[in-house]
This record gives C-alpha cells, sequence and structure tokens, in this order.
C-alpha cells in the first residue's frame, strides 16, 4: 500500500498529463510522507532516480533509486544541495506538493501556498533541463493567476488540473508546465 492517500493524486496527473517516463530524474518537494516518493519510484523504473526533500524527516522508501534528505525549500542551501545531487544532467520532471501549515484564514493559507508554489518553480528553472516538466500545487486564489503567467512564460504550455482524489480540498489543485522552453539564442553570441 501507499503512504499517503496523496500517491492517488500523482497517480492521476501522471496518466492524465503524460509527466513520468522510465529511467527519469525526478524531484520530488514536500515528499513526506512518501506517497508520491513510492509512485515516482515504480514509474521511473530500475534505470530512474527519484531524489525527495522535505521539512519532516522522511522515512525509508523501499526501492533502490529513492533518495531523500531533510531540508527547506525556502532556504537557498537546499536548493545548493539538491543541485549537487541532481548533477549536470539535470532533472526531466520536478513535482512538488508542498502546502503550508493551515491557518484556517483563507488568504492567508492561499498566500502561504503560492509564496512554496513560487519556489517550487524557481528549483524547477535551477534543476530542469530543456524541455522538463513541472507539476506544483497550489491553493485557489487572487494570485494564482499571476503565478499562472509567470509559468506560461518559461514551457511550452501550462494547464490546471484538479485529481478527483483531492475533490475533498476543493481548493486545491495543480499546475502543469510541460516542456521548459530553453533561452531565446540572441543574435552576436
Ligand atoms: N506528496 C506527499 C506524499 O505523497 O506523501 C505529501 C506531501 S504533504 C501534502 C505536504 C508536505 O510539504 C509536508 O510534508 C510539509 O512538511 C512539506 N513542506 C511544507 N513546506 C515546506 C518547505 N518549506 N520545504 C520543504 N517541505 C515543505
Amino acid at each position: 500500500g501507499y503512504r499517503s492517500r496523496s500517491a492517488y493524486k500523482l497517480q492521476q496527473l501522471d496518466d492524465d498529463a503524460g509527466l513520468i517516463a522510465e529511467g527519469d530524474t525526478v524531484v520530488d518537494l514536500g515528499a513526506a510522507p512518501g506517497g508520491w516518493l513510492q509512485v515516482a519510484a515504480e514509474r521511473v523504473g530500475d534505470h530512474g532516480t527519484v531524489v525527495g526533500v522535505d521539512l519532516q524527516r522522511i522515512r525509508d522508501v523501499d526501492h533502490e533509486n529513492v533518495e531523500t534528505f531533510r531540508g527547506d525549500m525556502t532556504e537557498e542551501r537546499t536548493r545548493t544541495k539538491l543541485r549537487q545531487r541532481v548533477g549536470e544532467q539535470g532533472a526531466d520532471l520536478v513535482i512538488s506538493d508542498m502546502a503550508p501549515n493551515m491557518t484556517g484564514e483563507y488568504g492567508l493559507d492561499h498566500a502561504r501556498s503560492i509564496h512554496l508554489a513560487r519556489q517550487a518553480f524557481e528549483t524547477a528553472l535551477e534543476l530542469l533541463g530543456p524541455g522538463g516538466d513541472l507539476a506544483v500545487k497550489v491553493f485557489d486564489g487572487q494570485d494564482l493567476a499571476d503565478f499562472r503567467a509567470d509559468m506560461e512564460t518559461e514551457f511550452e504550455y501550462v494547464r490546471a488540473i484538479h485529481p478527483d482524489a483531492s475533490r475533498d480540498e476543493s481548493s486545491e489543485l495543480y499546475l502543469v508546465g510541460k516542456g521548459l522552453l530553453t533561452a531565446p539564442v540572441r543574435v552576436g553570441d
């Protein structure tokens, strides 16, 4: 069995948007307790790699292709560590299920969620190779459109997906950016 109900959300996102291929290097942000790690590990197979990070300690996942460490994605040193783990080759996919501690105050929870999603986006721009993909959780609200517009400048296209498995949490959705664009070649370079 999977460690979290979230596992079914990643299965649905992948089945819907075609995110994970065999042999991929996948970076999972906010990975505890590890349901997404289990799904990603199965789908990348023996030749793939999954790197997970969370504020919380992540219990060892029973797959040889998974490594995890503890870190705060709002800190630069965590991103440096990820760059070192992923190496020159870069990642094929960054997935983020990061969520703030809920206060119940809607505007605050939304703003914190967008802040974490932006951390995931910045990290994805650093780690992904050309053509790479990002799937990131957000709570719906007033700052979502601006965030989506920023993602749209960096990917071939962006979709919003509400997995059935998250229908209970109605304000939650995932933005999926497909195909990281390479920097335009400037004349004279
Ligand atoms: N996808 C996971 C799974 O399948 O087991 C569930 C993730 S849970 C919904 C959200 C996670 O985001 C929590 O474990 C939380 O600790 C983590 N998180 C929140 N803020 C974070 C941050 N700044 N850096 C790293 N992880 C963070």
